[in-house]
């Protein structure tokens, strides 16, 4: 058998990955690999020579054979950084999105107090990225994350236990909000919002890899929407606030759902690229 060098390995996958339309493979491929030599990418760059064993250059070109077929990195590692941590994917899980962070930064702005006991509901956990997110800055908050999806529950209760907030979330199987009760300060929620019939049209590796449960919100993207405004004046404490990520070109639509029910939109947020990503409302 021979041997193969990082540089070789990662030459060979950079053919592979540009051969099947894959735009960054040479970056890609170095984190599939740095992954199983349990370094840093970054290392790569000077161990070119170094000599890497038959099953481990087995194991990456299996890695890269995924990514040819537009598996995104995150889910092929089974995990994503996010805020300031690392979260477990799952099949049923969303790939957390940096946009997403978004939702988190409201959020902090809106339960201001680092000590204050906050309770926060997630709609739409997956991950639980945006809870445990917060939980992990805000120590004496307490959060609820629902999903419909059962794997979902799974993969964001062994975050929290990641993550050593536990016993501070409660994750939930739930048709939004049909099963919750009480009262939030907080209520976050990154639902689905892409048209049905857009779904098969978004990259491979969001169409072919995301749950479509996680992506699709109706025939006009805004169903999940429709939900929301209606049971968050139930759910709100008089002073809390109603915190969604929106799709690119909904927030005009959304704000004025959330007026229609009664809600105040009290800010509208943009992401890095410049695109009003998050709606804030309060009870009006
Ligand atoms: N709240 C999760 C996230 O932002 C899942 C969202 C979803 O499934 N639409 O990643």
């Amino acid at each position: 058998m021979t041997a193969h060098t990082v540089d070789a390995l990662l030459r060979e996958a950079s053919g592979v990955l540009s051969a099947a339309g894959v735009e960054g493979g040479r970056r890609d491929a170095r984190l599939l690999l740095a992954d199983l030599l349990d370094c840093a990418a970054g290392d790569l760059l000077t161990r070119g020579d170094a000599v890497v064993n038959a099953a481990t250059a087995d194991a990456f070109r299996a890695r890269i054979g995924r990514r040819a077929d537009r598996e995104p990195v995150s889910r092929i590692l089974g995990r994503r950084g996010f805020w300031r941590h690392e979260f477990l994917v799952g099949p049923e899980t969303l790939d957390p999105r940096p946009d997403t962070e978004t939702v988190v930064e409201l959020a902090l702005e809106a339960l201001p107090d680092a000590e204050g006991r906050y309770s926060v509901l997630d709609l739409g956990t997956g991950t639980g990225c945006i809870l445990l997110s917060i939980l992990g800055d805000r120590p004496n908050a307490t959060g609820l994350g629902i999903d419909i999806a059962p794997g979902a529950l799974a993969v964001a209760a062994e975050n929290a236990r990641r993550l050593g907030v536990p016993d501070r979330a409660r994750f939930a199987r739930g048709d939004w909000t049909a099963a919750v009760n009480g009262k939030f300060d907080a209520i976050v929620s990154n639902p689905p919002y892409i048209p049905d019939a857009e779904v098969p049209r978004l990259d491979p590796e969001v169409s072919r890899h995301d749950p479509h449960t996680a992506l699709k919100g109706g025939p006009d993207g805004l169903y999940p929407y429709r939900v929301i405004a209606k049971e968050a004046p139930r759910l709100l404490r008089s002073l809390g606030s109603l915190i969604v990520e929106v799709g690119a070109g909904q927030a005009d639509d959304v704000a004025t759902l959330f007026e229609d029910a009664h809600l105040r939109v009290i800010d509208v947020r943009r992401d890095l690229a410049g695109i009003a990503r998050c709606v804030r409302a309060a009870n009006g």
